[in-house]
């Protein structure tokens, strides 16, 4: 979903390296960087740090798309939840 703000575990503040990690492994899928060394960089040092990192699946932009709420139907003058 999003990235948690702080670790689970030691509440480390690691909300703002997801975006940091994800782009130093796109830049190393060339180079053959791994992640781990990724995460040594951006002083993600405990292993529950890490794993915060290394297991989270960003899938807040595919979840998005079924917002009810977002989606207006066309032609109709609906209030909340469609009905008129
Ligand atoms: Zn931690």
């Amino acid at each position: 979903m999003i990235i948690p703000v702080r670790c689970f575990t030691c509440g480390k503040v690691i909300g703002n390296k997801y975006e940091k990690y994800m782009r130093m492994l796109d830049d190393d899928e060339e180079t053959g960087e791994p992640a781990s060394r990724a995460m040594d960089e951006l002083g993600l040092k405990r292993y529950c740090c890490r794993r915060m990192i290394l297991t989270h699946v960003d899938l807040i932009d595919q979840l998005l798309q079924y917002n009810t709420f977002a989606r207006k139907p066309a032609g109709a003058a609906a209030g909340p939840g469609g009905l008129a």
